[in-house]
C-alpha cells in the first residue's frame, strides 16, 4: 500500500490529533485538557496572589513552607497532566493485508474470536474489523479515538486522550498530586483566613475571630480567596476518590474498563503480579516504547512518498499459535521479538509483546486461521 504525504501523521486514519509535527499524540476532544489546566491554573494564581503575599509578610516561616510545598505539588501535577495528555496511551496501529486486494464486494472473513487461557482461565482475543487485527488481551477499541489502545483502561475526556498501557503511570500521579496539591491548597487558605480573622480581634477592630472573618470578607481580595477553598474542596473530593478507585485496581491488578465491564465475573482478575509489588510496577517500571512511529524521524529519501508495509497482526497471531502452541518454543527475548517482528519498510512497527504474553505459564490454545485465500469471501453482500 503506497501513500502519498509528507508525513505519515498526515494520513493517520484514527481520530487522533497530532501536535509538534507528530511527536505528541492526543484524542480529538482538546478542550477537556484546557478545563482541567483552567481549573489548576485559576485557583493556583489566585492562591500564590492572595494568601501567599499576606503570609509572607506576617507569617514568614508558613508564608515559605506554603509556596514551596505549593511549587512541588503544583509542577508535578502540571507536568503529568501535560505528559498523560500529550503522550501515546499504547496506540495499535492499523493493519493492512498488503499482498491480496480487497474489493468492495469480497471480505475478509477470519474467525471473530480466539480462546487462549490465562493462568487456567479463558479468555477471548477478539478481531477489530476497523483495525484489522487480533487484539491482545486487555486492548481495547476507543470509539473516540478511533483506534486499539493496548491495557485499555478508559478514555479520558479530562486530559483528552485515551488512558493506557503507556500513559496510566502519569495519570495516577497527575489524579495523585492533584488531590494533594488540591488538599493542600485548601489547608493553607484555611490557615490563612484564620490568621487574618485573629488579626483582626488583635487589632481591635472585631470583637471575636468569627466575626474578624466576616469583616475580613467584605475585603475584596479574602472574599476572592472562598473560590480557592470552594474549587480545592471539590477537586480533592474528586481527585480523592479516584486516587482511592485507582489505587484498588492497581492493587487488584485490574483496569477501569474490566471493572465497570466485570470482565472476570467477581472472580480475581487472573493477571499478575498484584498488590504493593503491582503498585511498585505501575509507579517504576520502564515505558514501553510507542509504537506509533511518526513525526521527524523520516528520512529524506522517504520524505515525499512512505511506501507503508503494514502486515497483518492477524499474522503474528496466527505465527504464534504454530510456534508456541506446542510448548516446545521458548518465548522469544525482547531483542529476539523486536527482530522477529519488525515490519519492513513501516513508519509504524508491530513488536512482539503485544502478543498474549500474560505470565510465563500462558498456553494458547490451538485455532489455526484459514489462509488468507480461504478467508476471502468473494461475492459476498
Ligand atoms: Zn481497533
Ligand atoms: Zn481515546
Amino acid at each position: 500500500m503506497t501513500i502519498r504525504g509528507r508525513f505519515p501523521y498526515t494520513v493517520w486514519p484514527g481520530h487522533n490529533r497530532f501536535v509538534c509535527r507528530g511527536r505528541c499524540i492526543t484524542g480529538p476532544d482538546q478542550w477537556g485538557v484546557v478545563a482541567t489546566a483552567a481549573l489548576v491554573l485559576v485557583p493556583s494564581g489566585l492562591y500564590v496572589g492572595i494568601p501567599i503575599p499576606y503570609l509572607l509578610e506576617n507569617r514568614v516561616r508558613y508564608g515559605i513552607a506554603g509556596l514551596v510545598v505549593f511549587l512541588m505539588l503544583f509542577a508535578a501535577t502540571l507536568a503529568c497532566l501535560v505528559l498523560t495528555a500529550l503522550d501515546d496511551p499504547g496506540i495499535l496501529p492499523r493493519q493492512q493485508q498488503t499482498d491480496i486486494t480487497v474489493t468492495p464486494n469480497m471480505r475478509l472473513r477470519l474467525p471473530r474470536r480466539k480462546a487462549f487461557e490465562v493462568d487456567g482461565m479463558t479468555e477471548m482475543l477478539k478481531y477489530c474489523e476497523t483495525c484489522q487485527l487480533y487484539r491482545p488481551p486487555r486492548c481495547s477499541h476507543c470509539s473516540t479515538c478511533n483506534n486499539c489502545v493496548e491495557r485499555f483502561d478508559h478514555h479520558c475526556p479530562w486530559v483528552s486522550n485515551c488512558v493506557g498501557r503507556r500513559n496510566y503511570r502519569t495519570f495516577y500521579l497527575f489524579v495523585v498530586s492533584c488531590c494533594l496539591l488540591c488538599l493542600f491548597v485548601f489547608a493553607w487558605t484555611i490557615l490563612y483566613f484564620v490568621f487574618i480573622s485573629q488579626m483582626k480581634v488583635d487589632k481591635g477592630i472585631s470583637s471575636n475571630t468569627t466575626a474578624g472573618f466576616a469583616n475580613a470578607l467584605s475585603s475584596g481580595p479574602t472574599a476572592a480567596s472562598l473560590i480557592i477553598v470552594i474549587i480545592a474542596f471539590f477537586g480533592a473530593a474528586f481527585t480523592g476518590a479516584l486516587s482511592v478507585f485507582h489505587t484498588m485496581l492497581i492493587w487488584t491488578n485490574k483496569t477501569t474498563a474490566e471493572s465497570f465491564k466485570y470482565t472476570f465475573g467477581g472472580e480475581p482478575s487472573p493477571y499478575q503480579p498484584k498488590g504493593a509489588r503491582n503498585w511498585l510496577r505501575v509507579v517504576c517500571s520502564r515505558k514501553p516504547p510507542s509504537k506509533v512511529k511518526v513525526g521527524a524521524t523520516l528520512d529524506g529519501k522517504t520524505r515525499d512518498m512512505i511506501q507503508v508495509d503494514w502486515r497483518g497482526l492477524a499474522a503474528d497471531a496466527e505465527a504464534a499459535d504454530y510456534a508456541y502452541d506446542d510448548g516446545r518454543m521458548p518465548l522469544p527475548t525482547p531483542e529476539e521479538a523486536r527482530k522477529l517482528y519488525r515490519r519492513p519498510s513501516a513508519g509504524y512497527i508491530v513488536s512482539a509483546d503485544t502478543l498474549p504474553r500474560v505470565s510465563s505459564n500462558l498456553s494458547l490454545t490451538p485455532q489455526p486461521l484459514p489462509s488468507i485465500e480461504e478467508s476471502l469471501d468473494g461475492g459476498a453482500e
